[in-house]
């Protein structure tokens, strides 16, 4: 799944995990876990990832290569969140073509208005994960997690300027990967407008042709 964050990746990732039995691998969650220890590596993925910069390609080269190497991965997964960067691109070739899979792109196409807004609303279950947008997708009680009942928390880098930051980043470190796959014919592009489930039924259509045709293959 690409697009800059905001996009619904996330969001639109799960669905598709529930809908046809796939594995997520978020980069993010993962380093957010990592983030928690106080070890020496801990403390420096926190800081990396509250000021909104990217964590270095050589601990995600550690970490994917760690979790893709995983028995659930073997025969697909979503990934999200990875890759950003052109060297992360070429690491992923690489596992990919030694597992046997092939790669899709599908990029949620946004308008960056309706990111800022989106990422400033966001509020995560401090929990289980589960994301709610104050303005189009409340919990029932605010602050607390429907699912779980646990406190709903602005992530650390959901500020204005560490999402200008990232955006930023995003324009200069991973768009360029949209040619990198579009050259290849690896990249279908999705409008990420709407509700979920509104973009959920235009990627799945997408999803289903595509796999469908590299079953035949
Ligand atoms: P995300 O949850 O995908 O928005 O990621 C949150 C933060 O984790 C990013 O702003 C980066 O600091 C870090 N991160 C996640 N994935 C990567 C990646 N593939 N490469 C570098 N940094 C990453």
């Amino acid at each position: 799944m690409m697009g800059p964050q905001g996009a619904g990746k996330g969001t639109q990732a799960q669905l598709l995990a529930t809908t046809f039995g796939l594995p997520i691998v978020a980069t993010g969650d993962i380093l957010r876990e990592m983030a928690e220890g106080v070890t020496p590596l801990g403390r420096q993925i926190r800081e990396v990832q509250s000021a909104g910069h990217l964590v270095s390609d050589e601990i995600l080269a550690e970490v994917i290569k760690a979790r893709l190497g995983c028995e659930d991965c073997k025969s697909g997964c979503i990934l999200d969140g990875f890759p950003r960067t052109l060297p992360q691109a070429e690491l992923l070739e690489e596992i990919a073509s030694s597992l046997g899979n092939s790669i899709l792109v599908i990029n949620l196409d946004v308008p960056r208005k309706l990111l800022y807004e989106r990422l400033a609303r966001r509020r995560d279950c401090s929990k289980c994960g589960a994301v709610y947008n104050v303005v189009s997708k409340p919990s029932k009680q605010e602050g607390i997690c429907d699912l779980d009942g646990a406190p709903l928390l602005t992530r650390s880098d959901d500020h204005e300027e560490a999402i200008a930051k990232r955006l930023a980043l995003y324009d200069e470190k991973t768009r360029p990967l949209l040619d990198y796959y579009g050259e290849s014919g690896r990249l279908r592009t999705v409008d990420g407008t709407g509700t979920p489930e509104e973009v959920f039924a235009r990627l799945s259509r997408i999803f289903q042709v595509e796999t469908a045709e590299s079953s035949k293959k």
